[in-house]
């Protein structure tokens, strides 16, 4: 949890492991996506990815837990799993080794939007909000679609599939920061718009 976080809760002792979280030099916004759609849910999910590679992940998790925190992504879990593990805690009388498992297995159940997986493990976002994509490949099968880098950005943007091809509206070519795409039908509006 990053300490320079407003919204973290203030606690009297400051534990070593939150100086060891790999959230530390992120802005903690990140921590507290706007919305469950596209663009909040790509980054509910990126949060969630970092914390799961962040050694301190289950002990985060557990604190989030106990402290019945409301918002933002804690050790890889959103306020709703937080919840319902809190819900166990409370009829169950969990022990902490108990609630590391309940914090394990909702990491594995956690349902994952196939795009957002395909986008997550290609992207790099760099500091100016433009997006690059990792590997050499056209297209990448998607719950039984191939599609193109930009294809996939598009549609997690969008919620709907790209009509036509997609092209780059920034001043980067190759990138595929989800806002900085176009398809057929906006072009269309654009054009449209232009002439009118
Ligand atoms: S688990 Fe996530 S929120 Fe907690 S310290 Fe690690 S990166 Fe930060
Ligand atoms: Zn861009």
């Amino acid at each position: 949890m990053n300490p320079t976080s407003t919204r973290a809760i203030s606690t009297p002792h400051i534990a070593d492991w939150r100086t060891r979280g790999a959230c530390l030099t992120r802005d903690p916004e990140f921590w507290f996506p706007k919305g469950s759609t596209s663009p909040g849910s790509i980054q509910a999910a990126e949060a969630k990815a970092i914390c799961r590679t962040c050694p301190v992940a289950i002990t985060c998790a557990a604190w989030a837990i106990e402290k019945r925190l409301q918002h933002g992504i804690y050790g890889g879990l959103d306020a709703p799993q937080r919840r319902s593990i809190a819900r166990k805690e409370t009829r169950r009388d969990l022990t902490h080794s108990g609630i590391v498992a309940e914090v394990r297995a909702a990491w594995a159940s956690d349902e994952r939007d196939p795009l957002v997986e395909t986008y997550l493990s290609h992207s790099v976002q760099d500091i100016d909000g433009h997006v690059w994509w990792r590997g050499r490949k056209t297209s990448y099968p998607v719950a039984g679609r191939d599609l193109t880098p930009g294809q996939i950005a598009y549609e997690l943007k969008h919620k709907r599939a790209a009509s036509g091809h997609v092209t780059v509206t920034c001043d980067r070519f190759g990138c595929v920061a989800a806002e900085h795409l176009a398809d057929g039908i906006d072009r269309w509006q654009r054009d449209h718009a232009t002439a009118a």
